[in-house]
């Protein structure tokens, strides 16, 4: 049995398209060259105003919609996995039905025009294969059985395949390469399954004038022989990552977004002992919550606390806060608000309410201050905001 990728336009499949009511079957396609529906497969099930509406979905999203395959006859082919899809897809362009786009019912008529472009150029990766009836029905078998869904980036590289594809698997889908430990330290997922690859492209490509997707980066380069762009991009990153944080790799490191991480902040110096110091308090200090955060916080300077997702004063402890001060200022005949208190407008004598009042560190979180009652400052809110995120 023989075998063969092929790579098809939405148009081209869909040329001739013909949808039977009657018997519910999407009948012809490629000009007639393609039976859409033998006599042995099932009727037409994805009229369901949910599987049909999802596959134009995918298209307008610009998502792959999964291996399609053909048996050829030798007179012509025959759908053997993928009926369903190419059915809606036939339907649609044909006026059978309506999707929601922008609020609206739109038949594909009514699309505007880039989007009707974009289904009809839509490619779809079509392995047709041929052979005796008893090798074809074994392989629908299989594919039916074993079928392991392609990931993104297995269907990118069969459809860019070609002499860049080769040698970048051969760099970073290759379990036993020696970096590969090593780069697990940053990069998540499984090399086997193309995952370090997609993330080395998504890199190259977002560093690209102007950014570029996997996809067009991939599409641009298809016919390289060599893979120096992506090799030594990637290696910058990496490269750049172990001499800003010297350290063993906490775990929390895998999986950032270090291309960008990269992109911001590769220009500025830094002092590789006190970001270890500081990554490590912060890394260890209970208020964070974010510890992926830690990172990105000490390469920007550390004046986005946001990105720690620090824990901040409960209820019970604000009432509790604002109980005292609120308790000492009647007493003395001053605000509540220390900060009013010592002005010397009409404010520094005002008694806020708690709902107009902010909870602050008195020894700044970002100096070590604790996330608790005897750290803990009611500040009125115009105060307040005027200290700035510390
Ligand atoms: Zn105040």
């Amino acid at each position: 049995m023989d075998t063969n990728l092929r790579s098809y336009t939405v148009a081209e499949v869909t040329d001739g398209f013909i949808y039977n009511e009657l018997e519910a079957k999407g009948l012809y396609g490629l000009a007639g060259q393609l039976v859409i529906q033998p006599e042995y497969q099932r009727n037409y099930i994805y009229n369901d105003g949910k599987r049909d509406v999802a596959v134009i979905d995918s298209l307008l999203k610009g998502y792959p919609l999964g291996l399609i395959y053909f048996v050829d006859t030798g007179s012509n082919l025959e759908v053997l996995d993928g009926q369903q899809r190419i059915t809606s897809v036939g339907r649609f362009v044909t006026g059978k039905f309506a999707i929601k786009r922008a609020g609206r019912e739109q038949t594909f008529g009514s699309l505007p025009e880039e989007d009707r472009d974009r289904i009809l150029g839509s490619e779809l990766l079509v392995y047709v294969c041929s052979g005796t009836e008893a090798e074809i029905k074994e392989w629908f078998q299989t594919i039916n059985i074993a079928g392991v869904p392609l990931n993104a980036q297995e269907l990118r590289n069969a459809i860019y395949s070609g002499p860049f594809v080769t040698a970048a698997k051969a760099e970073f889908s290759n379990s036993r390469n020696a970096h590969q430990q090593k780069w697990s330290a940053y990069v998540k997922g499984d090399p086997k399954r193309q995952e370090v690859l997609q993330e080395a492209l998504s890199w190259v490509g977002a560093a690209q004038s102007p950014p570029q997707h996997i996809d067009g980066y991939m599409a641009a380069h298809r016919a390289d022989t060599g893979i120096q762009g992506l090799k030594s991009y990637f290696a910058s990153v990496i490269d750049w990552i172990d001499s800003v944080f010297v350290s063993v790799p906490d775990p929390s490191m895998r999986g950032l977004e270090w291309g960008r991480l990269y992109e911001t902040y590769h220009g500025r110096p830094y002092h590789p002992t006190n970001v270890d110091e500081r990554v490590q308090q912060l890394l260890s200090d209970p208020a964070v919550s974010s510890k992926k955060g830690v990172f990105e916080y000490v390469l920007g300077g550390e004046e986005d606390p946001r990105l720690l997702d620090v824990r901040i004063f409960d209820r019970a402890t604000k009432q509790q806060a604002y109980n005292r001060q609120t308790t000492e200022a009647n007493a003395k005949g001053t605000s509540n608000c220390p900060l009013c208190a010592h002005g010397s407008n009409a404010n520094a004598t005002r008694i806020y309410k708690l709902t107009e009042m902010e909870a602050d560190h008195v020894a700044a979180w970002s100096r070590g201050g604790a996330t608790t009652l005897d750290n803990c400052e009611m500040l009125c809110i115009p105060h307040n905001r005027s200290k700035g995120n510390r």
